[in-house]
């Protein structure tokens, strides 16, 4: 049984410092009495810590309320000059498969939660520091993160926020003169990163890898209560809150390939068990659509091309479920009779996806009734994009303009030759089946179809700026991703091809 400290009732404060309660993953305790899943750490001194982006909507939904002094006390709190409150962190321990290969311990290596917040909807949130200095699991590195990488978490998830797409969020960036080693010398930066919970699935693989069963049927005990207070922790329970995690899972994968994320390093250290897009490295929004697309320069197989994005998801799902074998059986049962009862929940993971997956394509091609065909017409347009070149955005949106019989609206995206026109038809088709409305149609498909996407020579252009000490570049680019759905003339420039210097960007796993 874990721990449960008594801490003050919650008083109606606002602003910051702020004395916070503690994270439940830091109450659980081992035989001597210390943390069972990891270490309280200090955190470490920036120099001259100041805040750089404030995410208002997020404060306010958190009951943060903005001010100067809430952001002089937000920026000490993470440079690690916060007498009043928060002075140090919890930091967890998880292993992980990275690229394929099983790490037998990784664990926060520059993140520490310093805390839960109760939001508006009276769910806990954590918050957590990343970049805020070494940890027990930080192995050879600094524990740092750099400007750069933490202006690219905060888009992303923003971004991916406004789009639906379930993922951590990011509430502040704090930036410092504090210099960190990476290629060059770099300054380094915290992020205040928010979520219901940072289990990831190699917190569980950790505690099955050292054979801990008892530690780890009281985290999945714990995540049970927490998120799934409807499920008993019996084997039924616990196979119905796996089920749950792979059906997240598929949805939220499904979900990444309908606008062309792709996340880079998909390891089951970086996959959540809510189903939250977790860990912005390298990662990108396709532009151009090619299956084979890789975003992440150091992934040099392809491990985690845009195509491979489900299968890739579904083998972390496997390797959670095997790492819960323990809980999915009474005691006596053996291996295979465990594996018996736990192989279903893993194979639900296909037709999930599937299902997702085949909702989020109509939707994209505005259409409401669910007919045979409609998979092969996805993918004969999926083909065509490929062959052309085209913009993965901006085709669907030019798609969201074709009139029933009116011109073509695609030739610039797909090409003007036979298979193109011939699709077209077919699509003409499918719509006149179903008696589809030409403005009701453009409606609905500009609601799921996003006009602006977070390329990445505009998160490359916002860096730059930040790091040279002006912010508007991005303030002006996270007001426009928070409605990427909207036509928002003022911001067309935010949708122009790539300039010149922008031509050989990769983005890597430096960070
Ligand atoms: P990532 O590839 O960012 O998911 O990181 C893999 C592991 O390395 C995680 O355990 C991180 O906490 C850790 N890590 C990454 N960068 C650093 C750093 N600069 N200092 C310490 N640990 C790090
Ligand atoms: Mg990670």
């Amino acid at each position: 049984m874990p721990a449960t400290p008594i801490s003050e009732p919650d008083a109606m404060t606002t602003g910051w410092p702020r004395r916070l309660a503690p994270p439940a993953i830091a109450t659980f305790r081992d035989a001597e009495g210390a943390p069972a899943f990891g270490a309280q750490v200090p955190i470490k001194p920036l120099d001259a810590p100041r805040l750089l982006h404030l995410n208002t909507e997020l404060a306010a939904d958190l009951g943060i309320e903005d001010g100067p002094e809430t952001r002089d006390a937000l920026a000490a709190t993470a440079g690690g000059g916060d007498a009043a409150a928060c002075t140090d962190g919890f930091a967890s321990v998880y292993a992980g498969h990275q690229f394929g290969i099983f790490v037998p311990q990784l664990g926060d290596g520059r993140a520490t939660i310093i805390g839960t917040l109760r939001d508006h909807r009276g769910q806990d949130q954590e918050l957590q520091l990343k970049g805020a200095g070494p940890t027990p699991y930080s192995r050879f590195a600094d524990g740092r993160a750099v400007l750069r990488s933490t202006v690219r978490e905060y888009l992303a998830s923003e971004a991916l926020h406004a789009l639906g797409i379930p993922t951590t969020r990011a509430l502040a960036i704090v930036g410092s003169d504090t210099p960190v080693q990476r290629e060059t010398v770099e300054r380094a930066a915290v992020l205040y990163r928010v979520a219901p919970s940072h289990l990831r699935f190699g917190h569980f693989e950790y505690l099955a890898a050292t054979g801990r069963t008892e530690d780890l049927r009281a985290l999945a005990t714990h995540a049970l209560a927490r998120f799934r207070p409807d499920l008993e922790p019996t084997p039924e329970g616990f196979r119905a809150w796996l089920s749950d995690i792979v059906a997240r899972t598929a949805r939220l994968v499904a979900q990444w390939q309908g606008v062309g994320f792709c996340h880079g390093v998909m390891n089951t250290d970086n996959f959540s068990i809510l189903g939250l897009t977790i860990d912005y490295g390298p990662y990108g929004f396709m532009e151009r659509f090619h299956r084979a697309h890789i975003c992440n320069h150091s992934d040099h197989e392809g491990r985690y091309a845009y195509a491979r994005q489900p299968a890739i998801a579904q083998w972390n799902c496997a390797r959670m479920i095997s790492a819960c074998l323990s809980l999915v059986a009474d005691d006596g049962a053996d291996n295979d009779e465990r594996i018996a009862l736990a192989q279903p929940v893993l194979d639900a993971f296909a037709s999930a996806y599937s299902a997702s997956a085949l909702a989020i394509w109509r939707d994209k091609l505005g259409l409401r009734e669910a007919r045979d065909g409609d998979d092969a017409l996805v993918n004969d347009l999926l083909e065509r994009m490929e062959a052309s070149d085209a913009d993965f955005a901006r085709t669907f949106r030019a798609l969201a303009d074709l009139r029933i019989d009116g011109g073509d609206p695609l030739a610039d995206h797909l090409g003007e030759d036979e298979a193109a026109t011939g699709w077209l038809s077919r699509y003409r088709e499918r719509l006149r089946a179903e008696h589809s409305d030409d403005d009701a149609r453009r409606d609905r498909m500009r609601r799921t179809n996003p006009r602006f996407v977070l390329r990445n020579w505009l998160a490359q252009h916002a860096i730059s700026a930040a790091e040279s000490g002006d912010p508007a570049p991005l303030d002006r680019l996270l007001d426009c991703l928070r409605r990427p759905f909207d036509e928002q003339p003022e911001c067309a420039d935010l949708d122009a091809p790539p300039p010149d210097w922008a031509a050989g960007l990769s983005v890597s796993c430096s960070s």
